[in-house]
């Protein structure tokens, strides 16, 4: 038995600081959910849920397949696809869905507008800058152009222009700022060229709750929902998620004996254990190297083993709410446990710090 538990509580708080500074900035921000990854894993549709209980309702996703399955499962609200796709059988799916195609070149913007045709629709979609990340979006350079195409468009009309940027979390404004300056630079020769950039959002978790003055119209939160950001937590934000588990069996160990693969630990007296099925297949102990959400198995493991070896710490785990030490390197599918002088028995409740979006999404969730 393992479980992903999320904390309502918790939960509803980070919210409501969340919304409390989107209402801080110079006007009032909306506050795009982004629910990419299975909504940062905590289960796309209950995540949505709860959002929605609390007053969030726009919501943005990566992949075209997330949006559809907001939309299948009854939701009826703005969704924004961030990625910016050319591939027709996508846009299709887009318009028919009514979800809000972000818009980044030129041949997206043909193909939305014909797909909009076809379905005789006019899109709500939003308009991507590139103002340095080197993915998707227009660069900066080409807005006069940008604004004669879309004014080419009649199935197509532009209620959002965003960035994204680069590096948010990095210790200086520097970086940010001049993505900024960027951003809103494109904007002005937008209008100058006769089109209206309808809601302005450039920040993500680490630029909203850094500068206040770039929320704009709307900021789109990720992490900062998990309490998980990659910036100093000044403002309280709890972390949510933790693995729950049983433990599968006991025993005792000697003296000087080897604790699971390639022998990084040796017992330095006899020592009880206990096992508890979680490991790298799940998704427990794998760090997450910033905003890469899927690495390969193997580069997880080093990455892990390698952090612990430098630091030569322990990561620990509660047994039945005491603090104990996992021993040895994390295997696949489980974990050993030092539990010497603990009263426990087979069954008996572990519970493991975890970052939700790297648990596998077929571990259940549960909002307690
Ligand atoms: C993931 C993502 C976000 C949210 O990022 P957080 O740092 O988790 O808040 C915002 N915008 C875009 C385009 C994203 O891909």
């Amino acid at each position: 038995m393992k479980k992903l538990v999320i904390e309502r509580e918790k939960l509803k708080h980070n919210i409501d600081i969340i919304k409390q500074l989107a209402r801080s900035g110079e006007r009032a921000a909306e506050i795009i959910a982004v629910l990419k990854g299975n909504g940062y894993g905590l289960d796309i549709l209950k995540f949505a849920d709860f959002l929605i209980e609390n007053g969030i309702d726009f919501f943005a996703v990566s992949e075209v397949q997330e949006a559809v399955f907001l939309r299948e499962n009854g939701f009826d609200n703005r969704i924004l696809l961030l990625s910016s796709t050319g591939i027709k059988e996508e846009i299709e799916l887009i318009v028919k869905n009514d979800i809000i195609p972000t818009i980044g070149s030129e041949n997206t913007a043909i193909a939305v507008n014909e797909a909009a045709k076809k379905f005789k629709k006019v899109v709500h979609a939003h308009l991507k800058i590139d103002t340095g990340f080197g993915r998707f979006g227009f660069l900066p350079d080409e807005m006069e152009k940008v604004a004669s195409l879309l004014k080419s468009l009649d199935n197509i009309i532009i209620t959002g222009t965003f960035s994204h940027l680069s590096f948010s979390f990095a210790k200086d404004r520097q970086n940010v700022q001049i993505q900024f300056d960027k951003f809103l630079k494109s904007i002005e020769i937008l209008k100058q060229n006769g089109i209206e950039p309808g809601m302005r959002h450039i920040a993500n978790s680490s630029a909203f709750l850094r500068f206040s003055d770039m929320h704009l119209d709307a900021v789109r939160i990720g992490s900062a929902f998990l309490g998980r950001v990659a910036v100093e937590n000044v403002y309280g934000l709890k972390k949510i998620g933790y693995l729950k588990a049983s433990i599968t069996e006991i025993k005792e160990l000697p003296e000087n004996h080897f604790i699971g693969y390639a022998n990084t630990y040796k017992t330095a007296k006899r020592t009880k254990t206990a096992i508890v099925p979680v490991g790298y297949k799940d998704g427990f102990g794998v760090e997450k190297a910033k905003d890469i959400f899927r690495w390969i198995d193997i580069l997880r493991y080093i990455y892990h083993d390698l952090k612990l070896f430098l630091s030569s710490k322990f990561i620990y785990v509660r047994v039945n709410g005491i603090r104990a030490k996992i021993l040895g390197r994390i295997s696949m599918y489980n974990i050993v446990v030092d539990v010497t002088d603990m009263d426990v028995q087979i069954g008996d409740e572990v519970i493991l710090e975890a970052n939700p979006i790297l648990i596998e999404s077929s571990i259940s969730r549960e909002y307690v």
